[in-house]
């Protein structure tokens, strides 16, 4: 016998008993983000290279060593998206979206990171994803913020914590790296092989480490917050105040710094402790440097993203997951001539019942093992086609989950009378 083939380390199949989390969470945010006026956008799950390193930035863990890469045939470096804002304003840049105009945009899709795989991290996951363009005010953040908060509400989540912090401008930004670099630099000693690559190349990430060694220097680290000038200083207060009023509570981190280097001003997560070490649920932040750097006018934008395998290993803890149903009716053919009359019977009932789940049984076998598999299907009600219900023009109902006698009706009524006796059972 050959080998079976198994799928790619960190990539994993969703299989129809994981679908009705999958579609709970899919259905929800898409009839959510619509609510919010959003438009639905998909973007190619390959593009070039250079879209991300631009954007994303070359000293970056993703575009360092958590790209898919490789030469295409003409020996252009495709890379499989790592993450979709890059490719949204690609997108909308590329259909004239982006001139004088606003655009409130979500997706969801598979992304691809070469990272190493354990729980709540994977090579291929699924995110959700909001991208709003043109608005330069703290209260398009607000409104971002606000519709993940309802997300998690309608869902039913809980324990999902709002943290919060500013980058400034990006001339503040520029300003505190000097800083950083310069504190980093007097206490090069103490920086671990990570931070003393990033030292140069992109500091900020250095607060960002993990390494509890580290912590205490990190501590130290001059603040961020501290080299704000006025306008960062009251687009932040704006969108805390909204937060304030509409009642959203949340923490200020000034620690939080997010991996890319496209963000500015307001950067936040959603991170829950219930989920371990894997903990952050949505990042976002805003990125207006990304459309001038991606060939645009200079412009405004912001966004988040939510990754799909970590809410959903939330809503089987906190048993919010919906499970799957089965089908409600399985039809059962009893004899050898009944295949045809069963397939037609069935079509007119599907033209009279189209939200009706109806399984035709196929491949044979004995009327027993039908009804096993009647059984299995989840079905609420066998139908039965056999010689007898065929001279008589009728239909057999047999009730597989509670104690009503079978009964028979005729096959012109069969459409009609279903509905209520699936209710009944
Ligand atoms: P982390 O700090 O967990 O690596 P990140 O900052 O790299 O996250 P983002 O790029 O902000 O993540 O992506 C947004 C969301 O996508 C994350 O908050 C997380 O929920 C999810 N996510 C990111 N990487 C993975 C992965 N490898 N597997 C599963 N989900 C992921
Ligand atoms: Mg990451």
């Amino acid at each position: 016998m050959a080998q079976q083939l198994q799928a790619i380390r960190g990539m994993h199949d969703i299989l129809p008993v994981d679908m009705p989390v999958w579609n709970q969470l899919q259905d929800q945010y898409r009839a959510l983000v619509e609510s919010y006026g959003y438009r639905e956008i998909r973007t190619p799950v390959l593009e070039k290279s250079a879209l991300f390193a631009r954007s994303i930035g070359e000293v970056t863990d993703i575009v360092e060593k958590e790209m898919y890469s490789f030469d295409d045939r003409n020996g252009d470096s495709l890379s499989l998206r790592p993450e979709n804002t890059a490719g949204v304003v690609r997108a909308a840049l590329q259909a004239g979206m982006l001139q004088d105009q606003q655009q409130r945009l979500w997706y969801c899709g598979p992304m691809f990171r070469h990272e190493r795989p354990q729980k709540g991290r994977y090579r291929q996951f699924y995110q959700l994803g909001a991208e709003v363009c043109g608005i330069a005010g703290a209260d398009i953040e607000a409104e971002l913020i606000l519709l993940a908060a309802r997300f998690w509400k309608n869902l039913g989540l809980q324990e999902i914590e709002l943290q919060l912090n500013t980058l400034g401008s990006s001339a503040c930004r520029q300003r505190y790296r000097e800083l950083l670099v310069s504190y980093f630099r007097d206490h090069s000693d103490r920086l671990d092989e990570d931070s003393s690559r990033r030292l140069e190349s992109n500091p900020l990430r250095i607060l960002d480490s993990k390494n509890p060694d580290m912590a205490p220097l990190i501590e130290a680290a001059p603040a961020l917050h501290d080299s704000l000038d006025e306008a960062s200083r009251e687009h932040f207060a704006e969108l805390r105040d909204i937060l304030d009023r509409v009642g959203v509570s949340y923490r200020v981190n000034q620690r939080l710094v997010r991996g890319l280097d496209y963000y500015c001003h307001t950067v936040f997560e959603w991170v829950t402790d219930t989920l371990g070490a894997q903990g952050t649920v949505c990042g976002g932040g805003r990125y207006d440097g990304l459309i001038e750097q991606l060939g645009g006018k200079p412009g405004h934008a912001a966004g988040f993203s939510m990754g799909c395998e970590r809410l959903i290993a939330m809503l089987i803890d906190q048993g919010r997951a919906a499970t799957e149903t089965g089908c409600d009716v399985y039809l059962a053919l009893r004899g050898a001539d009944c295949a045809a009359l069963g397939q037609r019977l069935a079509e007119e009932i599907r033209d009279r019942l189209p939200q009706l789940r109806l399984v035709v049984h196929a491949g044979g076998g004995s009327f027993k093992s039908q009804m096993r598999r009647a059984d299995r299907s989840g079905a609420r009600i066998a139908l039965i086609l056999g010689e007898s219900e065929i001279e008589a023009s009728s239909i057999s109902i047999k009730f597989l989950r509670d104690a009503r006698e079978q009964i028979e009706v005729s096959q012109a009524e069969v459409a009609q009378r279903l509905p209520a006796l699936l209710q009944e059972s």
